[in-house]
């Protein structure tokens, strides 16, 4: 069966074909680096991993691109506010976006564009659109995108020059005169939006020149630019939260398509900006939207600091189909920690019994039943449900002594292979504190000069400070209490 899955823009699940096979573009809108990620966001960010994982699993070569938004109107705000240069102050929040990508076992991107590197390829976007007479300067020096002559436009191929693809408007119903220069705004003002910013005082140092005077991108044009200018005039799949369906991703289709791509309008009626929309439902906190009035806001950091593991947030955010509205709460944190204890003592036993032989090929059942889980639009609940029938049912034939080292290796190898989509790894090794290694130390001596006496007082010292001490064919080990 092939890979379906729901594109928003055509409204309907669809079999997945890319333009080019083997390879696949994909594009996720990256994070606006003026603080520390939230849990909201990683929802996202994993996701994007997931079809990334799940694609490469089968058989495509996947380019992934996520932009890093490093100016926008937030982060002038905070520049202004610490006085610290841009490049600096986001270069800080870009560093530790990647390292909670890591602890989140999410793959790092391909390619990773910062904005204020591809600021020449808005400009000719920008010139392009002016050009078509789709975008106007302002007496201030901005440049807005005018929707009505977007939609009135003649016709260039493939351009639908239709505005609310996406997202269902009735343009005709509203008033599509207003100029927005916020980079947000609210989902019922469809207005004309700005590709460029002219300079104020507020900017300070943050500027760029262009034909239209001193100035800065506006955040819509900054995706199409990036996105064109890494995977090519037209590619495969784009994916965000669903808040950027609108305006965002309806602005980055509109200059996109309107001024003909960045590599010469290569626009036809079957291949539009992108091909596949998926966008990934909001996330709940303990039953309500995350605010930080309300206490429920958390970054990734603030969980690790309070003993969670990256592994374990990982595995929450993954329990729901990307689609549904999910609720994040501590329980469901204590739900994700059992259920990769249940997993790591299956994979553990497995890996005992299976020894040094190695498997020929991974057992079947698994693979198939959470690949084709997968394929049906990344059903990643009926995925969880493959895997835990299969941790039952090996249990149950481990306890029954049917699994010889040859079948325990062919299910560890078919638990690794639906592991390089779910991204879980092994599960990490507590690190003993160098007291522990003094005591491992100290019993090994003892030991050696006969003294049992001693050696069995300092197996209780390690259990004191939190330690068992395992003594294993290759030597004694410690394991977390
Ligand atoms: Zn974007």
């Amino acid at each position: 069966m092939a890979l379906r899955l729901h594109n928003t823009l055509a409204r309907a699940t669809e079999d997945f074909v890319p333009i080019a096979p083997p390879r696949v573009g994909l594009y996720c809108c990256g994070p606006t680096v003026y603080d520390y990620g939230h849990i909201g966001n990683f929802r996202t960010f994993v996701f994007a991993d997931l079809v990334r994982r799940h694609l490469e699993f089968r058989g495509h070569a996947v380019n992934h691109v996520m932009n890093i938004t490093d100016v926008e109107d937030k982060i002038i705000r905070r520049v202004r506010e610490t006085g610290l240069p841009l490049r600096e102050y986001t270069g800080r929040f870009t560093d530790a976006f990647l390292q909670d990508l890591d602890a989140l076992g999410c793959h790092r991107p391909h390619h990773l564009p910062r904005a204020t590197d591809h600021i020449d390829g808005m400009l000719r976007l920008i010139a392009r659109l002016v050009e078509r007479g789709i975008a106007y300067r302002t007496p201030d020096g901005s440049v807005y995108f005018s929707i009505e002559k977007y939609r009135g436009a003649e016709r260039w191929p493939g351009c639908a020059c239709r505005y609310g693809q996406l997202v269902n408007l009735n343009l005709d119903e509203q008033r599509v005169t207003e100029r927005v220069a916020s980079d947000e705004y609210d989902k019922d003002n469809v207005a004309d939006f700005a590709l460029w910013k002219a300079r104020v005082p507020d900017d300070g140092d943050v500027f760029w020149e262009s034909p239209w005077g001193q100035g800065r991108p506006g955040w819509h044009i900054e995706c199409s630019a990036m996105s064109l200018a890494l995977l090519g005039d037209g590619f495969d799949l784009h994916l965000g939260g669903e808040d950027l369906a609108f305006p965002h991703h309806e602005d980055e289709i509109a200059q996109s398509e309107g001024a003909g791509g960045l590599h010469g309008g290569l626009w036809n009626e079957h291949r539009p900006f992108v091909k596949y929309w998926l966008h990934a439902a909001h996330l709940l906190v303990e039953g309500k939207k995350m605010s930080k009035s309300l206490g429920n806001f958390h970054t990734l950091r603030d969980l690790l600091a309070r003993g969670w593991t990256g592994r374990e947030v990982r595995q929450l955010l993954l329990a729901a189909h990307y689609r549904d509205t999910f609720n994040f709460t501590m329980d469901g944190l204590d739900g994700a920690r059992a259920a990769l204890a249940r997993i790591d003592e299956c994979t553990g036993k497995l890996r005992e019994a299976a020894g040094t032989t190695a498997a020929t090929a991974p057992a079947p059942a698994l693979v198939d039943a959470f690949g084709a889980a997968l394929d049906d639009d990344f059903n990643i609940s009926r995925g969880w449900a493959a895997v835990f029938d299969w941790v039952r049912d090996t249990n149950r034939a481990m306890a029954a002594g049917e699994l010889d080292a040859t079948r325990a290796a062919g299910e560890l190898a078919a638990w690794e292979r639906v592991d390089t989509v779910l991204g879980l790894g092994a599960k990490p090794q507590a690190e003993a504190p160098p007291e522990a290694l003094a005591l491992l130390d100290a019993r090994a001596a003892a030991k050696k000069a006969r003294d049992f006496a001693r050696a069995d007082a300092i197996r209780g010292e390690l259990k004191a400070i939190g330690w068992a001490v395992e003594d294993t064919p290759k030597g004694p080990k410690l394991k977390k209490l």
